[in-house]
């Protein structure tokens, strides 16, 4: 069969692997020159490449399109390949076409990945085959094509992939959170939302969803109707199963509800008693950048909370503090309303605002909260010692905003503000 494999990064890349590996011609295409690493790989593996505006489907006949999740479906290519009907399927249907086993399938604004991550801890305690993969930075390409698509398959879907998926059967389906967000893409908070939704439209009879108030109330706003068997994610439910801050380790109510999400999974997939699920998540370590301790002086923490890209997180993480914060606030704004923090006032001793939302920051919240203004958060962090000085509470760096104004990503911008402490930590004491 020939194959195209539309986009040219970790999953177009892998898909395009396991075409081969599975004995079919490939072409790849994306709209940028591949990285000279990718391009080498394609030519060993014999996967043509091809610039998007260059490729023709009248030139080269193609049976099948594989879609990379970045891949917006409004693309021309797409759009052709529609036109002749030729069947476009998502890289994580592909990867899926020989597996037969359950899948627990989780998707949400923010708690994707520690949800995901609980569900992997709690089965590999309890020692029950499974794999994680999806949005968490595994493609499911690359399981596949190493065999280790085994047992329960433990999926984390972005909006993107959902967008993409024809389908899906799972056995467990979940949205737990929602919020605006990647409107570049789903151009409305309905769009949005109706690909978050599509995870329940393959959800077996037998299944079991979960989902938030907040995402009822959506839901029921647009006319649709929850599966047979919904739990809704809240205080009340978790509490009765004894899912608290001291059973689980985890703090915050955002992680308990993480936390009651994968104790249910773990249990509606294998029959573990709920209370063997609660307790292997006992050692459960968080991921990194997410409202991560990274140092201590004195009383005082310093949190990493690079994760927190949009205000919705930066307020889940206020909200799971018990004492007023320094807040490291800034970064890209992604069209934020910063004043979306003044319900948590009580939370925040005081605003470090960085970056180039720092004007906006100002201009939004200066009347209310005591601020300082840096470039950047290098310059913030260079000023460290003073901003502990000035200051009683923890420290938390959870910026509510895209970091790429001054960084790769997320995590390059956590390890920076750790290094940071960890450099002038010494200092403080002096
Ligand atoms: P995702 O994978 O969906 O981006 P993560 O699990 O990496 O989410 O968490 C990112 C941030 O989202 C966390 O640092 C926290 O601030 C926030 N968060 C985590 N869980 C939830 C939740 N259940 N509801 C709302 N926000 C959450």
């Amino acid at each position: 069969m020939n194959y195209l494999v539309i986009g040219g990064g970790i999953s177009g890349l892998d898909a395009a692997r396991l075409l081969k590996q599975r004995k079919n011609n490939v072409i790849l295409v994306d709209a940028k020159p591949l990285k000279e690493e990718s391009l080498g790989f394609c030519q060993n593996n014999q996967i043509s490449f091809f610039l998007q505006e260059e490729f023709d489907f009248n030139k080269i006949p193609i049976d099948k399109v594989i879609l990379s999740p970045g891949v917006p479906l409004s693309l021309s290519i797409v759009k052709s390949a529609k036109a002749l009907n030729i069947p476009i399927i998502a890289e994580i249907e592909l990867a899926l076409e020989n597996f037969t086993g359950p899948i627990i399938a989780i998707t949400g604004t923010n708690g994707k990945s520690t949800t995901v991550s609980m569900i992997h801890h709690i089965f590999n305690v309890l020692e029950i085959e499974n794999s994680l993969c999806g949005n968490i930075g595994i493609t499911p390409s690359s399981l596949a094509l190493e065999g280790k698509l085994k047992g329960i398959l433990v999926l984390e879907l972005s909006s993107y992939q959902l967008e993409h998926i024809s389908s899906l059967p799972n056995d467990f389906a979940c949205i737990c959170s929602f919020s605006s967000d990647h409107l570049a893409r789903h151009k409305t908070l309905d769009q949005y939302f109706l690909a978050k939704w599509k995870i329940f439209s393959w959800l077996k009879a037998s299944g079991q969803a979960m989902i938030t108030p907040s995402v009822l109330t959506y839901a029921n706003n647009l006319g649709l109707s929850t599966p047979n068997n919904t739990v809704i994610i809240e205080k009340e439910n978790w509490k009765k199963l004894k899912i608290n801050e001291t059973t689980t380790n985890m703090q915050g109510a955002h992680n308990l509800a993480n936390a009651y999400v994968a104790v249910n999974a773990c249990h509606a997939l294998t029959g573990a008693p709920i209370s063997t699920c609660i307790n292997a998540l006992k050692n459960f370590r968080g991921l990194p950048h997410r409202l991560e301790v990274i140092a201590k002086y004195k009383t005082r923490c310093f949190i990493n909370d690079s994760k927190a890209t949009n205000i919705e997180s930066t307020l889940v993480a206020l909200n799971s503090q018990h004492k007023p914060v320094c807040l490291f606030l800034g970064g890209e704004s992604k069209g934020n309303e910063f004043c979306d923090l003044l319900p948590y006032k009580h939370k925040i001793e005081k605003i470090i605002a960085f970056g180039s939302a720092k004007e906006q920051i100002k201009n939004e919240l200066s009347a209310y909260f005591q601020m300082q203004l840096y470039d950047s958060l290098a310059e913030a962090c260079e000023d460290l010692k003073n901003i502990v000085k000035s200051s009683k509470g923890d420290l938390l760096l959870s910026p509510g905003c895209a970091s790429f104004d001054e960084f790769k990503n997320f995590e390059e911008r956590g390890s920076f503000f750790s290094a940071q402490v960890h450099k002038q930590i010494s200092n403080f004491i002096s």
